[in-house]
Protein backbone atom coordinates (compact mmCIF):
# COMPACT_ATOMS: atom_id res chain seq x y z
CA UNK A 1 0.00 0.00 0.00
CA UNK A 2 1.02 3.85 -0.66
CA UNK A 3 2.25 5.55 1.85
CA UNK A 4 1.94 9.78 0.93
CA UNK A 5 3.17 12.55 3.49
CA UNK A 6 0.47 14.49 1.93
CA UNK A 7 -2.97 13.63 0.32
CA UNK A 8 -2.06 16.03 -2.15
CA UNK A 9 0.12 13.38 -3.34
CA UNK A 10 -2.56 10.83 -3.52
CA UNK A 11 -4.68 12.79 -6.31
CA UNK A 12 -5.10 10.75 -9.42
CA UNK A 13 -4.55 6.34 -9.85
CA UNK A 14 -7.85 5.78 -9.49
CA UNK A 15 -9.28 2.56 -10.72
CA UNK A 16 -11.06 0.67 -13.34
CA UNK A 17 -13.95 -1.23 -12.82
CA UNK A 18 -15.70 -3.49 -16.02
CA UNK A 19 -19.34 -2.19 -16.33
CA UNK A 20 -20.12 -6.26 -16.39
CA UNK A 21 -24.08 -6.28 -15.45
CA UNK A 22 -25.07 -2.71 -17.29
CA UNK A 23 -22.68 -3.96 -20.01
CA UNK A 24 -24.73 -7.61 -20.21
CA UNK A 25 -25.10 -8.63 -24.05
CA UNK A 26 -22.78 -6.01 -25.20
CA UNK A 27 -19.83 -7.87 -26.91
CA UNK A 28 -17.61 -4.95 -26.32
CA UNK A 29 -16.41 -4.71 -22.62
CA UNK A 30 -17.19 -1.05 -21.27
CA UNK A 31 -14.81 0.12 -17.74
CA UNK A 32 -15.72 2.85 -15.69
CA UNK A 33 -12.61 5.35 -14.14
CA UNK A 34 -14.38 5.66 -10.94
CA UNK A 35 -12.78 9.16 -10.39
CA UNK A 36 -15.14 9.93 -6.89
CA UNK A 37 -12.66 7.60 -5.27
CA UNK A 38 -10.50 10.52 -5.48
CA UNK A 39 -9.51 12.10 -2.49
CA UNK A 40 -11.64 15.19 -2.44
CA UNK A 41 -14.14 13.27 -4.20
CA UNK A 42 -14.02 13.81 -8.17
CA UNK A 43 -12.10 14.14 -10.93
CA UNK A 44 -12.05 17.74 -10.35
CA UNK A 45 -8.94 17.29 -7.95
CA UNK A 46 -7.04 16.25 -10.92
CA UNK A 47 -7.30 20.37 -12.50
CA UNK A 48 -6.99 21.94 -9.09
CA UNK A 49 -3.94 20.68 -7.85
CA UNK A 50 -2.74 21.39 -11.83
CA UNK A 51 -3.73 24.79 -11.73
CA UNK A 52 -2.56 25.81 -8.63
CA UNK A 53 1.11 24.75 -9.25
CA UNK A 54 0.82 26.28 -12.32
CA UNK A 55 -0.60 29.57 -10.85
CA UNK A 56 2.35 29.09 -8.35
CA UNK A 57 5.01 28.86 -11.17
CA UNK A 58 3.39 31.71 -12.74
CA UNK A 59 3.71 34.27 -10.01
CA UNK A 60 0.05 34.66 -10.00
CA UNK A 61 -0.28 33.01 -6.54
CA UNK A 62 1.77 33.76 -3.55
CA UNK A 63 2.70 32.85 -0.22
CA UNK A 64 -0.80 34.83 1.57
CA UNK A 65 -2.59 34.62 -1.42
CA UNK A 66 -6.48 33.59 -1.84
CA UNK A 67 -7.59 31.30 -4.56
CA UNK A 68 -11.26 32.08 -6.05
CA UNK A 69 -13.40 29.99 -8.02
CA UNK A 70 -16.72 29.98 -9.67
CA UNK A 71 -17.43 26.09 -9.39
CA UNK A 72 -20.57 24.02 -9.04
CA UNK A 73 -18.78 22.33 -5.87
CA UNK A 74 -15.96 19.92 -7.14
CA UNK A 75 -13.69 22.23 -8.59
CA UNK A 76 -14.20 24.22 -5.55
CA UNK A 77 -13.73 21.23 -3.25
CA UNK A 78 -10.36 19.98 -5.04
CA UNK A 79 -8.89 23.80 -4.44
CA UNK A 80 -9.72 24.13 -1.03
CA UNK A 81 -8.30 20.69 -0.31
CA UNK A 82 -5.01 21.75 -2.43
CA UNK A 83 -5.01 25.53 -1.15
CA UNK A 84 -5.76 24.85 2.07
CA UNK A 85 -2.79 22.37 2.40
CA UNK A 86 -0.47 25.10 0.82
CA UNK A 87 -1.78 27.61 3.31
CA UNK A 88 -3.91 30.04 1.22
CA UNK A 89 -7.80 31.60 1.84
CA UNK A 90 -10.08 29.77 -0.88
CA UNK A 91 -13.64 31.49 -1.78
CA UNK A 92 -15.80 29.14 -3.83
CA UNK A 93 -18.85 30.95 -5.62
CA UNK A 94 -21.17 28.42 -6.40
CA UNK A 95 -24.51 28.91 -8.27
CA UNK A 96 -27.89 28.26 -6.45
CA UNK A 97 -29.04 25.42 -8.91
CA UNK A 98 -26.25 23.35 -6.95
CA UNK A 99 -26.80 20.73 -4.67
CA UNK A 100 -26.82 22.20 -0.96
CA UNK A 101 -24.82 19.25 -0.25
CA UNK A 102 -21.21 20.34 -2.23
CA UNK A 103 -21.73 24.03 -0.24
CA UNK A 104 -21.44 22.32 3.26
CA UNK A 105 -18.77 19.85 2.10
CA UNK A 106 -16.67 23.12 0.70
CA UNK A 107 -17.34 24.85 4.09
CA UNK A 108 -15.79 21.77 5.95
CA UNK A 109 -12.93 21.84 4.28
CA UNK A 110 -12.27 25.60 4.90
CA UNK A 111 -13.77 27.62 2.17
CA UNK A 112 -15.89 30.56 2.21
CA UNK A 113 -18.85 29.81 0.17
CA UNK A 114 -20.87 32.89 -1.69
CA UNK A 115 -24.14 31.56 -3.78
CA UNK A 116 -25.09 33.64 -6.61
CA UNK A 117 -28.04 32.91 -9.03
CA UNK A 118 -28.08 31.22 -12.18
CA UNK A 119 -31.16 32.48 -13.20
CA UNK A 120 -29.73 35.55 -14.87
CA UNK A 121 -27.98 36.13 -18.10
CA UNK A 122 -24.25 35.99 -17.68
CA UNK A 123 -23.14 39.96 -18.44
CA UNK A 124 -25.70 40.48 -15.49
CA UNK A 125 -23.93 41.94 -12.40
CA UNK A 126 -25.69 39.26 -10.31
CA UNK A 127 -23.91 36.07 -12.35
CA UNK A 128 -22.16 34.00 -10.74
CA UNK A 129 -18.83 35.01 -12.98
CA UNK A 130 -19.73 38.33 -12.57
CA UNK A 131 -19.62 38.00 -8.36
CA UNK A 132 -15.89 36.28 -8.42
CA UNK A 133 -14.46 37.94 -11.25
CA UNK A 134 -15.46 41.52 -8.49
CA UNK A 135 -13.95 39.41 -5.46
CA UNK A 136 -11.04 39.05 -7.05
CA UNK A 137 -9.99 42.26 -8.46
CA UNK A 138 -11.38 43.58 -4.88
CA UNK A 139 -9.14 41.25 -2.47
CA UNK A 140 -5.54 41.93 -2.67
CA UNK A 141 -3.05 38.52 -3.25
CA UNK A 142 -6.24 37.03 -5.19
CA UNK A 143 -6.11 34.72 -7.85
CA UNK A 144 -8.89 33.59 -10.24
CA UNK A 145 -8.62 29.93 -10.92
CA UNK A 146 -10.86 30.18 -14.41
CA UNK A 147 -11.06 26.66 -15.36
CA UNK A 148 -13.19 27.29 -18.39
CA UNK A 149 -10.17 29.19 -19.61
CA UNK A 150 -7.32 28.04 -17.75
CA UNK A 151 -5.23 25.52 -19.95
CA UNK A 152 -3.40 23.48 -17.10
CA UNK A 153 -7.19 21.99 -16.71
CA UNK A 154 -7.38 20.28 -19.76
CA UNK A 155 -3.58 19.56 -18.97
CA UNK A 156 -3.66 17.70 -16.04
CA UNK A 157 -5.80 15.17 -18.01
CA UNK A 158 -3.49 14.89 -20.72
CA UNK A 159 -0.53 14.22 -18.22
CA UNK A 160 -2.38 12.09 -15.90
CA UNK A 161 -5.69 10.81 -16.35
CA UNK A 162 -5.00 10.08 -20.11
CA UNK A 163 -1.65 8.10 -19.49
CA UNK A 164 -3.41 6.12 -16.95
CA UNK A 165 -6.06 5.35 -18.68
CA UNK A 166 -3.47 3.51 -21.51
CA UNK A 167 -1.40 1.98 -18.77
CA UNK A 168 -4.71 0.29 -17.08
CA UNK A 169 -6.14 -0.83 -20.78
CA UNK A 170 -2.44 -2.35 -21.91
CA UNK A 171 -3.10 0.45 -24.83
CA UNK A 172 -6.53 -1.50 -25.66
CA UNK A 173 -9.03 1.64 -24.79
CA UNK A 174 -10.65 2.02 -28.72
CA UNK A 175 -13.41 4.63 -27.80
CA UNK A 176 -13.41 7.02 -24.39
CA UNK A 177 -16.31 8.50 -23.68
CA UNK A 178 -17.12 11.84 -21.09
CA UNK A 179 -19.04 14.60 -20.39
CA UNK A 180 -18.33 17.95 -21.19
CA UNK A 181 -18.38 20.98 -18.54
CA UNK A 182 -15.39 23.00 -18.85
CA UNK A 183 -14.20 20.00 -21.19
CA UNK A 184 -11.04 19.80 -19.29
CA UNK A 185 -11.17 16.18 -18.82
CA UNK A 186 -13.05 15.46 -22.74
CA UNK A 187 -10.33 17.45 -24.04
CA UNK A 188 -6.78 16.83 -22.06
CA UNK A 189 -7.74 13.06 -21.76
CA UNK A 190 -8.78 12.22 -25.05
CA UNK A 191 -6.07 14.00 -26.71
CA UNK A 192 -3.32 12.17 -24.79
CA UNK A 193 -5.41 8.70 -26.08
CA UNK A 194 -5.22 10.11 -29.57
CA UNK A 195 -1.58 10.78 -29.17
CA UNK A 196 -0.81 7.52 -27.72
CA UNK A 197 -3.02 5.50 -30.23
CA UNK A 198 -1.83 7.26 -33.31
CA UNK A 199 -5.47 8.68 -33.96
CA UNK A 200 -6.93 5.68 -33.69
CA UNK A 201 -9.15 6.29 -29.98
CA UNK A 202 -12.43 7.38 -30.70
CA UNK A 203 -13.70 10.24 -27.91
CA UNK A 204 -17.68 10.73 -27.29
CA UNK A 205 -19.30 13.10 -25.62
CA UNK A 206 -21.77 12.80 -23.35
CA UNK A 207 -24.69 15.08 -23.14
CA UNK A 208 -27.89 16.37 -21.98
CA UNK A 209 -29.81 16.23 -24.75
CA UNK A 210 -30.66 20.16 -24.84
CA UNK A 211 -27.46 21.20 -24.24
CA UNK A 212 -25.88 23.08 -27.12
CA UNK A 213 -22.34 21.09 -27.27
CA UNK A 214 -24.26 17.87 -28.40
CA UNK A 215 -26.86 20.11 -31.19
CA UNK A 216 -29.33 21.01 -28.67
CA UNK A 217 -30.98 24.23 -28.21
CA UNK A 218 -29.38 25.15 -24.70
CA UNK A 219 -32.77 25.01 -22.82
CA UNK A 220 -32.38 23.89 -19.25
CA UNK A 221 -31.60 20.01 -18.02
CA UNK A 222 -31.43 18.69 -14.67
CA UNK A 223 -28.26 16.51 -14.95
CA UNK A 224 -25.62 18.90 -13.38
CA UNK A 225 -21.99 20.09 -13.92
CA UNK A 226 -22.13 19.07 -17.58
CA UNK A 227 -23.41 20.53 -20.69
CA UNK A 228 -23.98 24.19 -21.98
CA UNK A 229 -26.78 25.98 -21.26
CA UNK A 230 -27.90 29.79 -22.58
CA UNK A 231 -30.05 31.83 -20.48
CA UNK A 232 -32.55 33.65 -23.71
CA UNK A 233 -31.07 36.92 -22.02
CA UNK A 234 -27.14 36.31 -23.02
CA UNK A 235 -25.95 38.70 -26.06
CA UNK A 236 -22.85 36.63 -26.45
CA UNK A 237 -22.60 33.15 -26.32
CA UNK A 238 -19.08 31.57 -25.42
CA UNK A 239 -17.64 28.43 -25.57
CA UNK A 240 -14.90 27.61 -23.13
CA UNK A 241 -11.32 27.64 -23.73
CA UNK A 242 -10.25 24.47 -21.54
CA UNK A 243 -13.01 22.34 -24.08
CA UNK A 244 -11.18 21.80 -27.40
CA UNK A 245 -13.86 20.59 -29.83
CA UNK A 246 -11.40 19.27 -32.11
CA UNK A 247 -10.60 16.43 -29.61
CA UNK A 248 -14.39 15.11 -29.65
CA UNK A 249 -15.57 12.90 -32.74
CA UNK A 250 -18.85 12.85 -32.05
CA UNK A 251 -21.86 13.28 -29.50
CA UNK A 252 -24.34 10.94 -27.70
CA UNK A 253 -27.61 12.97 -26.20
CA UNK A 254 -29.17 11.98 -23.17
CA UNK A 255 -32.04 12.90 -22.30
CA UNK A 256 -32.56 13.46 -18.36
CA UNK A 257 -34.43 10.60 -17.61
CA UNK A 258 -32.50 8.37 -19.16
CA UNK A 259 -29.19 9.57 -17.07
CA UNK A 260 -31.05 9.66 -13.56
CA UNK A 261 -32.09 6.02 -14.22
CA UNK A 262 -28.85 4.52 -15.48
CA UNK A 263 -27.11 6.79 -12.41
CA UNK A 264 -29.53 4.70 -10.27
CA UNK A 265 -28.54 1.29 -11.83
CA UNK A 266 -25.25 2.15 -11.69
CA UNK A 267 -25.51 2.25 -7.99
CA UNK A 268 -27.82 -0.68 -7.57
CA UNK A 269 -26.45 -3.17 -10.16
CA UNK A 270 -22.94 -2.34 -9.95
CA UNK A 271 -22.37 -0.82 -6.46
CA UNK A 272 -20.92 2.09 -7.94
CA UNK A 273 -22.58 4.85 -6.29
CA UNK A 274 -21.63 7.80 -8.65
CA UNK A 275 -23.36 11.58 -9.68
CA UNK A 276 -25.92 12.49 -12.26
CA UNK A 277 -23.20 13.35 -14.75
CA UNK A 278 -22.31 9.96 -13.95
CA UNK A 279 -24.93 8.61 -15.25
CA UNK A 280 -24.93 10.85 -18.49
CA UNK A 281 -21.40 9.59 -18.78
CA UNK A 282 -22.32 5.42 -18.93
CA UNK A 283 -25.81 5.85 -20.82
CA UNK A 284 -23.68 7.32 -23.53
CA UNK A 285 -21.06 4.90 -23.20
CA UNK A 286 -23.53 1.53 -23.33
CA UNK A 287 -25.25 3.42 -26.64
CA UNK A 288 -21.67 3.40 -28.14
CA UNK A 289 -20.89 -0.07 -26.83
CA UNK A 290 -24.15 -1.34 -28.63
CA UNK A 291 -22.73 -0.92 -32.44
CA UNK A 292 -18.66 -2.17 -31.41
CA UNK A 293 -17.26 -5.44 -31.28
CA UNK A 294 -15.07 -7.52 -29.00
CA UNK A 295 -11.94 -6.41 -30.38
CA UNK A 296 -13.26 -2.96 -28.85
CA UNK A 297 -12.61 -1.38 -25.36
CA UNK A 298 -14.79 1.50 -24.24
CA UNK A 299 -14.05 3.65 -21.05
CA UNK A 300 -16.20 6.12 -19.34
CA UNK A 301 -15.37 8.40 -16.96
CA UNK A 302 -17.34 8.92 -13.63
CA UNK A 303 -16.96 11.97 -12.43
CA UNK A 304 -18.40 12.26 -9.32
CA UNK A 305 -20.11 10.54 -6.02
CA UNK A 306 -23.64 10.15 -5.60
CA UNK A 307 -23.14 10.98 -2.16
CA UNK A 308 -23.79 14.41 -2.99
CA UNK A 309 -26.94 14.15 -4.59
CA UNK A 310 -28.80 11.83 -2.22
CA UNK A 311 -31.43 14.00 -1.80
CA UNK A 312 -32.00 14.39 -5.68
CA UNK A 313 -31.15 11.35 -8.00
CA UNK A 314 -31.47 8.81 -4.84
CA UNK A 315 -34.45 10.35 -3.77
CA UNK A 316 -37.67 8.76 -5.31
CA UNK A 317 -40.27 11.23 -4.07
CA UNK A 318 -37.98 14.00 -5.67
CA UNK A 319 -38.16 12.37 -8.76
CA UNK A 320 -41.27 11.94 -8.69
CA UNK A 321 -42.21 15.59 -8.34
CA UNK A 322 -40.34 16.35 -11.35
CA UNK A 323 -41.81 14.06 -13.10
CA UNK A 324 -38.99 11.61 -13.62
CA UNK A 325 -40.69 8.31 -12.36
CA UNK A 326 -44.15 7.01 -12.79
CA UNK A 327 -43.91 3.78 -10.88
CA UNK A 328 -46.34 4.05 -7.94
CA UNK A 329 -45.02 4.76 -4.56
CA UNK A 330 -45.15 1.43 -2.07
CA UNK A 331 -45.44 0.74 1.74
CA UNK A 332 -42.49 -1.06 2.72
CA UNK A 333 -41.83 -4.34 2.22
CA UNK A 334 -44.68 -4.65 -0.04
CA UNK A 335 -44.88 -5.87 -4.11
CA UNK A 336 -46.48 -2.78 -5.90
CA UNK A 337 -49.83 -3.87 -7.36
CA UNK A 338 -51.98 -2.16 -10.32
CA UNK A 339 -54.80 -2.78 -8.53
CA UNK A 340 -54.08 -1.42 -4.98
CA UNK A 341 -52.08 1.86 -6.82
CA UNK A 342 -53.84 4.63 -6.80
CA UNK A 343 -54.73 6.72 -9.84
CA UNK A 344 -52.23 8.82 -10.98
CA UNK A 345 -51.86 12.70 -12.43
CA UNK A 346 -51.05 11.15 -15.93
CA UNK A 347 -54.54 9.39 -16.05
CA UNK A 348 -56.42 12.76 -16.20
CA UNK A 349 -53.65 14.69 -18.05
CA UNK A 350 -54.07 12.48 -20.76
CA UNK A 351 -57.76 12.73 -21.52
CA UNK A 352 -57.81 16.31 -20.57
CA UNK A 353 -57.83 17.31 -24.43
CA UNK A 354 -60.10 17.74 -27.19
CA UNK A 355 -61.36 13.48 -27.65
CA UNK A 356 -58.70 12.31 -25.18
CA UNK A 357 -55.97 14.19 -26.15
CA UNK A 358 -53.24 15.01 -23.92
CA UNK A 359 -54.08 18.30 -22.11
CA UNK A 360 -53.23 22.20 -23.74
CA UNK A 361 -50.52 23.84 -21.88
CA UNK A 362 -51.32 27.64 -22.11
CA UNK A 363 -48.33 29.43 -21.73
CA UNK A 364 -47.96 33.48 -21.88
CA UNK A 365 -44.05 34.79 -22.57
CA UNK A 366 -42.56 37.20 -20.25
CA UNK A 367 -42.52 39.73 -23.45
CA UNK A 368 -46.36 39.49 -23.80
CA UNK A 369 -48.81 42.42 -23.73
CA UNK A 370 -51.35 42.22 -21.25
CA UNK A 371 -53.58 41.70 -24.69
CA UNK A 372 -52.11 38.74 -25.67
CA UNK A 373 -52.04 37.19 -22.45
CA UNK A 374 -55.92 37.99 -21.82
CA UNK A 375 -56.26 36.26 -25.59
CA UNK A 376 -54.81 33.21 -24.20
CA UNK A 377 -56.92 33.45 -20.33
CA UNK A 378 -60.00 33.42 -21.98
CA UNK A 379 -60.05 29.71 -23.28
CA UNK A 380 -58.63 28.58 -20.28
CA UNK A 381 -60.83 26.87 -17.42
CA UNK A 382 -60.09 29.02 -13.94
CA UNK A 383 -58.26 31.52 -16.45
CA UNK A 384 -54.74 31.36 -15.26
CA UNK A 385 -51.96 30.53 -16.98
CA UNK A 386 -48.24 30.45 -16.33
CA UNK A 387 -45.63 33.13 -17.51
CA UNK A 388 -42.67 31.51 -18.96
CA UNK A 389 -39.41 33.16 -20.09
CA UNK A 390 -39.78 35.20 -23.45
CA UNK A 391 -37.93 33.11 -25.64
CA UNK A 392 -37.91 31.57 -29.31
CA UNK A 393 -39.87 28.19 -29.18
CA UNK A 394 -37.73 25.30 -28.63
CA UNK A 395 -38.29 21.52 -29.20
CA UNK A 396 -37.83 20.58 -25.90
CA UNK A 397 -40.75 22.40 -24.24
CA UNK A 398 -40.45 24.23 -21.00
CA UNK A 399 -38.25 23.59 -18.31
CA UNK A 400 -39.80 24.02 -14.87
CA UNK A 401 -37.13 26.34 -14.25
CA UNK A 402 -38.15 28.68 -16.94
CA UNK A 403 -41.64 30.07 -15.04
CA UNK A 404 -41.57 33.01 -14.08
CA UNK A 405 -44.93 33.52 -12.13
CA UNK A 406 -48.38 33.38 -13.56
CA UNK A 407 -51.05 35.75 -14.72
CA UNK A 408 -55.04 35.41 -14.64
CA UNK A 409 -57.54 36.38 -16.44
CA UNK A 410 -59.54 37.86 -13.35
CA UNK A 411 -56.26 40.11 -12.40
CA UNK A 412 -56.24 41.54 -15.96
CA UNK A 413 -59.73 42.44 -16.21
CA UNK A 414 -59.60 44.56 -12.53
CA UNK A 415 -56.41 46.21 -13.96
CA UNK A 416 -57.85 47.29 -16.93
CA UNK A 417 -61.18 47.97 -15.56
CA UNK A 418 -59.16 50.04 -12.73
CA UNK A 419 -57.61 51.86 -15.26
CA UNK A 420 -54.18 50.50 -13.70
CA UNK A 421 -53.19 49.06 -16.96
CA UNK A 422 -53.45 49.23 -20.89
CA UNK A 423 -53.93 46.69 -23.10
CA UNK A 424 -50.69 46.73 -24.45
CA UNK A 425 -48.82 47.25 -21.37
CA UNK A 426 -46.33 44.15 -20.08
CA UNK A 427 -48.01 41.51 -18.77
CA UNK A 428 -44.38 41.13 -16.79
CA UNK A 429 -46.79 44.13 -14.32
CA UNK A 430 -49.33 41.62 -13.40
CA UNK A 431 -47.06 38.53 -12.57
CA UNK A 432 -48.46 36.47 -9.80
CA UNK A 433 -46.78 33.73 -8.09
CA UNK A 434 -45.81 30.97 -9.75
CA UNK A 435 -48.22 27.68 -10.09
CA UNK A 436 -47.95 24.89 -8.03
CA UNK A 437 -46.51 21.85 -9.57
CA UNK A 438 -46.82 17.79 -9.28
CA UNK A 439 -45.28 15.23 -11.05
CA UNK A 440 -47.14 13.14 -13.76
CA UNK A 441 -46.47 9.92 -11.57
CA UNK A 442 -47.66 11.73 -7.80
CA UNK A 443 -50.85 10.58 -7.19
CA UNK A 444 -54.09 12.62 -7.38
CA UNK A 445 -54.30 13.23 -3.77
CA UNK A 446 -50.99 14.76 -3.89
CA UNK A 447 -52.21 17.12 -6.65
CA UNK A 448 -54.74 18.16 -4.49
CA UNK A 449 -52.75 18.23 -1.31
CA UNK A 450 -50.17 21.13 -3.80
CA UNK A 451 -53.48 23.15 -5.16
CA UNK A 452 -54.33 23.47 -1.08
CA UNK A 453 -57.48 25.79 -0.54
CA UNK A 454 -56.12 28.87 -2.87
CA UNK A 455 -54.95 27.35 -6.34
CA UNK A 456 -57.55 26.43 -9.17
CA UNK A 457 -54.70 24.65 -11.71
CA UNK A 458 -50.90 23.29 -10.95
CA UNK A 459 -48.33 22.65 -13.35
CA UNK A 460 -47.60 18.89 -14.78
CA UNK A 461 -43.90 18.16 -15.32
CA UNK A 462 -42.78 15.70 -16.99
CA UNK A 463 -39.28 15.39 -16.98
CA UNK A 464 -38.53 18.27 -15.85
CA UNK A 465 -40.57 20.11 -17.92
CA UNK A 466 -43.97 21.52 -18.55
CA UNK A 467 -46.71 19.01 -19.74
CA UNK A 468 -49.89 20.56 -19.01
CA UNK A 469 -52.40 22.13 -16.48
CA UNK A 470 -54.67 20.17 -13.77
CA UNK A 471 -57.60 22.02 -12.56
CA UNK A 472 -59.55 21.07 -9.44
CA UNK A 473 -62.81 20.29 -11.15
CA UNK A 474 -60.69 17.26 -12.61
CA UNK A 475 -58.91 15.73 -9.60
CA UNK A 476 -61.93 13.93 -7.99
CA UNK A 477 -62.01 13.43 -4.15
N1 LIG B 1 -19.25 15.95 -13.83
C1 LIG B 1 -19.11 16.59 -12.67
C2 LIG B 1 -19.86 16.08 -11.49
C3 LIG B 1 -18.28 17.72 -12.57
O1 LIG B 1 -18.16 18.37 -11.40
C4 LIG B 1 -17.63 18.20 -13.73
C5 LIG B 1 -16.80 19.45 -13.66
N2 LIG B 1 -17.59 20.63 -13.65
C6 LIG B 1 -17.81 17.49 -14.93
C7 LIG B 1 -18.61 16.37 -14.94
C8 LIG B 1 -17.19 17.94 -16.22
O2 LIG B 1 -15.80 17.89 -16.23
P1 LIG B 1 -14.98 18.94 -17.07
O3 LIG B 1 -15.15 20.28 -16.44
O4 LIG B 1 -13.56 18.46 -16.98
O5 LIG B 1 -15.50 18.95 -18.46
Amino acid sequence: MAVHDSVVDAIGGTPLFRLSRLGAGLAAPVYAKAEFLSIGGSVKDRAALSMVLAAERGGLLRPGGTIIEATSGNTGIGLTIVGRRRGYRVIAGVSDRSAPEKSDILRAYGAEVVVAPTAVPIEHPDHLFQVVRRLAAQIPGAWLADQYDNPANPDAHVRTTGPELWGQTGGRITHFVAGVGTGGTISGTGAHLKQASGGAVTVVGADPESSLYGGGDGSPYFVESIGHFLHPGTEEDRWPVSFHRDVVDRFERIPDRESLLTARRLAREEGLLAGPSSGTAVAAALRVARDLGPQDLVVVLLPDSGRSYLSKLYNDDWLRRWGFLEEPRTAAGAEPTAAGAEATVRSVLAGSGPGGAPGRLPVVGSDATLAEALAVLRGVPGGVAPVVLARPARPYGISATEVLGSVSAAAVDRALAGGHAKPGGPVTALLGPALPTVGIGEPLSSARAVLGPDHHAALVLLDGRAAGLVHRTELGG
